[in-house]
């Protein structure tokens, strides 16, 4: 029999399974499912990416990268953050990844040893919790206030130990859409230099953000903070390019010669006609990236005033990303379709059953009480989902 190692046994499949399980069997058998459950754009990537690639196939551009990714894309990346946020960065503070979530855990990997911690801030991109217990150290989530989905920096603050290196802080955060107050980002970061921590600061949602909310790096709320400070960003949700698999590690010199390393000896520099196409989005796709925004806008007003009109469902409006992160408690102790809602997950299940809508639970997303609607569906699937929750909420009894 094939031993597997201690490490991978750990981990923990994606909580989503059990929802997608179903979901497919359900279509299977011919149902009707929506899925409000994917985190990715629906939309195909702009022509400027399209261009890009295909004039990079022309050229012949088949060959292996440097591991750190071309210099030409580390260099707009650079530059980039140079436009956006006015913080100045060369091109050796930039490495390419393949997405975002391979530089998440090369950061861990650079910043961890055995039985360190990293705190992570609830609700969270579950991958986080599993990349750390991957390499035998410790997650520390924090939890947030339900009613606000926001932390308070003394829980930070007292769960820091000797063995703390890296925060994570993720915003506009994926699920709830929230973007941090600027006193918890400064104050995060004034822990990280005071601890001599690490913010690993995924902002791979940054450009899509809703009624006028802006999203601030924390570099322009605490510039001291530039050493303690590495961002994770990336063309697959910005450009709507999950499928090129192209991510980008902005921070410290050194921790990214250190991140490049081990991607030298894993996936060497990622695919090379998705790194040209990605510098023809950033280059000539920045209408684009501001028109895929503005449908999100119309979706999210869409959703959010239907939603309002429905009982048992608490929830912040978002202010970046695409999802809605409702609150659910309220159903508990409710019967639908036989299914007698007792958590997140009886919820989840009972929507898909009754309403064949497949969203993800909290718990998911370390929760629980929650669940997450995708909206990045057209307008029409999202009125149609509406119609099914408003019946769906009636036959609750
Ligand atoms: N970070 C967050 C918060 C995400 O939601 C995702 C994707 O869902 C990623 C990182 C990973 O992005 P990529 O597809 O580039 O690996």
């Amino acid at each position: 029999m094939t031993r597997i190692s201690d490490r991978l046994t750990r981990l923990h499949p994606a909580a989503t399974r059990v929802v997608s399980e179903k979901a497919a069997d359900l279509r299977r058998q011919g149902r009707d499912v929506i899925s409000l459950s994917t985190g990715e754009p629906d939309f195909v990537s702009p022509p400027a990416v399209m261009d890009a690639a295909r004039a990079a196939l022309e050229a012949g551009h088949t060959f292996y990268t440097p591991a750190a990714g071309l210099r030409e894309l580390r260099e707009e990346v650079a530059h980039y953050y140079g436009t956006r946020f006015g913080l100045d960065y060369s091109f050796d503070e930039v490495m390419i990844g393949s997405g975002g979530k391979p530089l998440l855990f090369e950061a861990c990997a650079a910043l961890l040893n055995p039985g360190d911690e990293a705190i992570i801030i609830a609700p969270a991109f579950v991958s986080y919790l599993e990349q750390v217990r991957f390499l035998d150290a410790t997650p520390v989530v924090i939890e947030t206030d339900p009613q606000t989905l926001d932390f308070a920096l003394d829980d930070i603050r007292a769960a820091i130990t000797d063995r703390t290196r890296i925060i994570m802080l993720n915003a506009p955060n994926n699920p709830s859409g929230r973007i941090y107050g600027d006193d918890l980002v400064i104050g995060l970061c004034e822990l990280a230099m005071e601890h001599d921590l690490t913010i690993i600061n995924d902002e791979i949602y940054e450009r899509i953000v809703f009624d006028g909310a802006e999203y601030r790096n924390p570099l322009n709320l605490c510039p001291e903070a530039r050493a303690h400070v590495l961002h994770i960003n990336g063309a697959s949700k910005s450009l709507a390019m999950t499928g090129w698999r192209i991510g980008f590690a902005i921070g410290p010199k050194e921790l990214i010669r250190r991140m490049t390393m081990l991607q030298g000896h894993n996936t060497s520099g990622p695919n090379s006609i998705a790194q040209w196409a990605t510098l023809g989005g950033l280059q000539h796709g920045q209408d684009d990236i501001d028109a895929m925004a503005a449908e999100y806008q119309k979706r999210k007003d869409l959703i959010t005033e239907r939603l309002g009109r429905m009982p048992y469902l608490r929830y912040i409006p978002p202010e970046g990303a695409f999802y809605i992160f409702a609150d659910i408690r309220e159903t508990y102790g409710k019967t639908v379709a036989g299914i007698r809602i007792e958590d997140d997950v009886s919820f989840c299940e009972a929507l898909l059953e009754q309403a064949e809508i497949a969203a993800i639970p909290g718990s998911a997303f370390l929760q629980p009480g929650f669940f997450r609607m995708s909206f990045a569906t057209s307008e029409e699937v999202i009125a149609t989902a509406m119609d099914r929750m408003d019946a769906f909420f009636e036959a609750l009894a």
